[in-house]
């Protein structure tokens, strides 16, 4: 006898009642509407990035193109006044060299997977190889650096040298932009629980209480009449460091006294101590 009942589905009487399903419902779209809030404030931040860019592309390429018109102008140029522009016209290609760098990392770190290629090593080493770069750097000529590293600091790190030696770059040039001749700048580390905490410090001219939560989001800049021109960066730096800290599962931090100096730590988890 053929058994009809054979391939029929068994429904099973759902144990939810209809306030649960609302209510998962509800839970649901609640979680829908934050993600949508962020993706929108995510968009409204990348629009604001490219929006400064474009305006901090503009200033350089027209002063640029300001320079070659006068240099088209001259009939007999003088051989000391177009030396002189050509020098300025190279400044000029350097900050925007510098500012196509910045825009490229953040690009590249906005863009890469959530994991970075990570490996281990000596953080006591690198550290010291870092300041001994710094130490040959002409930039660095005029102020007077030291290294305070404990000699027991005796432990592996994880770390994308690369990227982090980008981050201690752009706190070691920010030191250097936001202080003077003969001013102090230190590179520090020490053990703290389960992590290694880096400072950077420089006794430059500080930074107030209210703009220190303020200096890591992108593009912003304290516009501060004692900041000299030639300082002035594209108030990228701070956050391309803090996007790099938090992709080795680090902290980026900041305390200062304005007029006194600043110092800013870096914390990374121990992978290995001996
Ligand atoms: P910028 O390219 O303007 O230097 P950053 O993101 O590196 O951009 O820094 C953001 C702002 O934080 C700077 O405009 C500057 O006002 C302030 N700042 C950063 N580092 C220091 C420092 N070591 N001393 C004083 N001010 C600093």
């Amino acid at each position: 006898m053929i058994d009809y009942n054979r391939n029929k589905i068994q429904f099973i009487k759902p144990e939810l009642t209809v306030e649960d399903l609302t209510m998962a419902l509800h839970q649901a779209n609640l979680k829908l509407t934050e993600a949508n809030i962020r993706l929108l404030d995510s968009e409204k931040k990348r629009s604001e990035l490219l929006a400064n860019i474009s305006h901090d592309l503009r200033s350089p390429i027209s002063t640029l193109r300001g320079y070659v018109e006068y240099l088209l102008s001259f009939n007999q140029p003088d051989q000391e006044e177009v030396l002189f522009i050509l020098n300025q016209m190279n400044y000029k290609f350097h900050s925007l060299d510098y500012l196509l760098n910045e825009m490229f990392m953040i690009t590249s770190l906005d863009s890469s997977e959530d994991k970075i290629i990570l490996k281990p090593y000596l953080i006591k080493k690198c550290l010291e190889d870092y300041f001994l770069s710094c130490e040959r750097d002409k930039n660095f000529a005029h102020r007077q650096l030291s290294l305070e590293i404990p000699v027991d600091l005796s432990c592996y790190v994880l770390l994308n040298l690369e990227m982090f030696v980008r981050a201690l770059d752009n706190l070691f040039s920010n030191a250097l932009k936001y202080s003077k001749e003969q001013d102090e700048i230190v590179l520090g580390a020490a053990f703290s629980e389960n992590e290694i905490i880096i400072a950077i410090s420089d006794t430059g001219i500080g930074i107030k209480e209210d703009m220190l939560t303020r200096i890591f989001e992108r593009t912003f800049m304290i516009s501060d009449s004692r900041t000299p021109e030639s300082a002035k960066g594209c108030g990228l730096g701070l956050s391309i460091a803090a996007s790099i800290m938090e992709k080795h599962e680090g902290r980026i931090w900041c305390e200062s006294t304005f007029g006194k100096g600043s110092t800013f730590y870096l914390s990374l988890p121990i992978y290995i101590s001996y």
